[in-house]
């Protein structure tokens, strides 16, 4: 249970004085709904402001705090211009106070002839000094405008001043905590404790010092919330299982595996072969061959008389995965099934019997596999596929389930950095499939803006004229399914009107059995073109679709378009890759698009991508299902996983248990973070 000391910082936000139900709505639509929220709720930046007697030009482009008093008003003629007060200073300099909107409220603001203290940037315009929309306070009020004030993200309904006050309240809610960095880390640092970090945050948000602890502190629970996981995990006996090769004699491949293939592979069956479960998660790009590695590893599950669970992130993928594996398995004598949440009644109840029974040897599927009420006779690997949908929790779950846990196998062809590695799996051995089968030739990828449309789809055409097969992939609209697949629709109902009904569509909001059917259609060449939403992602593989084109590229994540430029290049051919841009693109959105331009491998694309964020950008990929990480920045990541982790292991080696002093720190440490179900794991006694 959290430890008592914490409850203050768990109480809903509205528990504050001075927040009532008005307030409390607005905060939690930027998720601030309890205290430990608004804790961690930092400025983003200050305004730093310069006292002056009178205006002068060395302070332009400064925020200035000064006394004014308003003389004279304008409105151009048309009305559409702003609305400008005239103030003079007390050298008798003229300063425009200007207004684009609400004149009604500037002029009660500021009568003609009342001193008041004003705020905001000094600006020249023409031979003018202004200020556009400054902060006014009556005279003799110097304290309402700090000198420096933090800067907070907000919400409609809430002032910066507002966020600045219910900082300072949850504060005084923040006790003082144990320490849980160790402290010659701390002293290497200069760090200062928690609860003064904090503040100190809060106050200034230039204190990169106390920043960078806070950082730490998250990095730090994370990586030992991992570190208990690969313990408990490992703790447990698994089952050795020793493959004997007789049904991988007997596979019939139509190629040779690549030299990086029969490594991993070796990799994964050396660990099976131990009573200690396997933890490993294996990276290889998209079209690296990663299904035959897990074929492989299942096989050996199999020949050691076990049974083997494979779990793919959509329904579509699966049953692209089944396909395959009955392709390849049925002809030896392995028994393959599949369960998804579309197996209903007599079908599914046959499949549960023969988990039970043992007479089904693969299971193929989505998260149904591991629910609650399917038992397996002898579970001996479970291999997840394009896991990104497969969170920290997940795994969690499944450890503390099983008796005697299974071999895991996760594997990913998310690009992402080494240190990324680290936060996101580190409780894994990693395997990296780094070679590519031979003979495909790189994607070719091209930037083109949405005016050139036209030419885009007369190129389809031509395509298609030719007997090739495309994707079309439509721009995520907002974070919302439903908009996304009337987008799609309208797509293909405009590619209808030109080439015909051989254009599919799929979308996340179609039923199964329909998404199976276009799928299948396009597979077999009835359908030349496939529109979609960003379903087809992961996994799908159909060789004779050489031409992808996503339209509103800038949208999309690096990696997601990675994943959709992997749906192209599979087969003989060569294959072309087009991304359509909206008319207003931002720097970083060019030089992300240019990079996608420049290389195909994916990981120095997820390299770039990192810088590209820079410094500030946080890793929200909270809606992936991964770890989000609220005050460390992707660079404070990169440099502060690497000390988190040794320093967690060098703890878990000393104190397994957690109950020294340290530990029951750092137990506080996983729950401020709410890595809650992690200390179920640590070890007793
Ligand atoms: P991913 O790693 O993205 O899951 P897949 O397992 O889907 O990749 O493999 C991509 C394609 O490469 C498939 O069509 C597969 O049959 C083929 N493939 C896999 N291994 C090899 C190999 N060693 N040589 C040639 N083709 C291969
Ligand atoms: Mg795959």
């Amino acid at each position: 249970m959290r430890p008592e000391i914490l409850n203050p910082l768990f109480t809903e936000a509205e528990a504050l004085k001075g927040v009532g139900p008005q307030l409390a709505k607005a905060l939690k639509r930027i998720g601030l709904t309890r205290v430990v929220d608004l804790l961690y709720h930092l400025p983003t930046g200050a305004i730093e402001r310069v006292r002056a007697t009178a205006a002068s030009s060395a302070l332009l482009g400064r925020t200035i705090i000064l006394d004014l008093t308003p003389f004279d008003t304008r409105q151009s003629r048309s009305g559409r211009g702003p609305f400008r007060v005239l103030a003079s200073d007390s050298d008798g300099n003229t300063i425009s106070l200007i207004y684009f909107n609400n004149p009604g409220w500037a002029k009660k603001s500021l009568p003609m002839g009342e001193r008041k203290i004003v705020s905001g940037k000094l600006e020249a315009y023409g031979d003018e000094w202004q200020i556009i929309h400054p902060e006014v306070v009556a005279a003799g009020r110097d304290a309402d405008l700090p000198l420096r004030e933090p800067v907070y993200g907000l919400t409609e309904g809430v002032s910066n001043r507002r966020m600045g006050e219910l900082a300072t309240v949850a504060l005084e809610r923040a006790p003082e905590l144990q320490e849980w960095i160790e402290p010659g880390l701390a002293a290497r640092e200069t760090w200062r404790p928690w609860r003064s970090a904090l503040a100190e945050a809060h106050r200034d948000p230039g204190a990169a010092a106390a920043r960078r602890r806070l950082a730490y502190d998250e990095v730090f629970a994370n990586q030992l919330a991992l570190l208990l996981l690969r313990q408990a995990s490992r703790r447990k006996r698994g089952v050795a299982l020793a493959g004997d090769d007789r049904l991988t004699d007997k596979l019939r491949l139509p190629y040779e595996l690549t030299g990086a293939q029969r490594r991993v592979i070796d990799e994964i069956r050396g660990d099976m072969a131990q009573s200690v479960p396997m933890l490993r998660l294996l990276q290889g790009d998209v079209g690296s061959g990663k299904t035959l590695v897990a074929v492989m590893a299942m096989l050996a599950a199999v020949e050691a008389g076990a049974q083997a669970a494979l779990l793919a992130p959509t329904e579509i993928l699966a049953r692209q995965h089944h396909a395959t594996l009955l392709g390849q398995l049925d002809s030896i004598g392995v028994r393959v099934a599949i369960l998804t949440g579309r197996e209903k009644g007599k079908a599914r109840d046959s499949v549960l019997m023969g988990l039970a029974d043992g007479s089904i040897d693969i299971l193929v599927g989505t998260h149904a596999i591991f629910q609650e009420k399917v038992a397996y006779k002898n579970l001996g690997l479970a291999v997840i596929d394009e896991q990104h949908r497969f969170g920290v929790s997940q795994r969690l779950l499944l450890a503390a389930k099983a008796e005697r846990p299974p071999h895991l196998l996760v594997m990913t062809a998310t690009p992402i950095p080494r240190t990324l590695t680290l936060t996101q799996y580190g409780e894994m051995d990693v395997s990296r499939i780094d070679e590519m089968p031979p003979g495909r030739t790189p994607v070719e990828t091209r930037v083109i803006s949405e005016e050139k449309l036209p030419v885009v789809v007369d190129g389809l055409g031509r395509h298609l004229a030719s007997g090739g097969q495309a994707y079309w992939v439509c721009p995520l609209v907002e974070e919302s399914e439903k908009s996304d697949a009337a987008a799609a629709e309208e797509r293909a109902r405009i590619l209808r009107l030109r080439f015909g009904e051989r254009i599919g569509l799929v979308h996340g909001r179609m039923k199964g059995p329909e998404k199976d059917a276009v799928m299948g259609a396009f597979a077999s060449g009835d359908l030349a073109v496939l529109v979609a939403t960003t379903v087809i992602e992961v996994g799908v593989d159909v060789p004779n679709a050489t031409l992808m084109i996503v339209e509103g590229a800038e949208r999309f994540g690096l990696a997601q378009l990675h994943q959709l430029r992997g749906r192209v290049g599979r087969g003989e051919g060569k294959s072309i890759c087009l991304l359509i841009r909206g008319p207003a693109l931002s720097e970083t959105s060019r030089a992300r698009l240019a990079l996608m331009r420049e290389t195909n491998d994916g990981f120095r694309i997820a390299e770039e991508d990192l810088r590209l964020r820079g410094p500030g950008e946080i890793l929200g990929t909270r809606q992936s299902g991964e770890v989000a990480f609220r005050v460390a920045s992707a660079e404070d990541v990169a440099e502060l996983a690497p000390i988190a982790t040794s320093d967690a292991q060098l703890l878990l080696d000393r104190d397994g248990g957690l109950s020294g002093e340290r530990g029951q720190a750092a137990r506080t440490c996983l729950y401020l973070f709410e890595r809650d179900q992690a200390v179920g794991l640590i070890r007793s006694g």
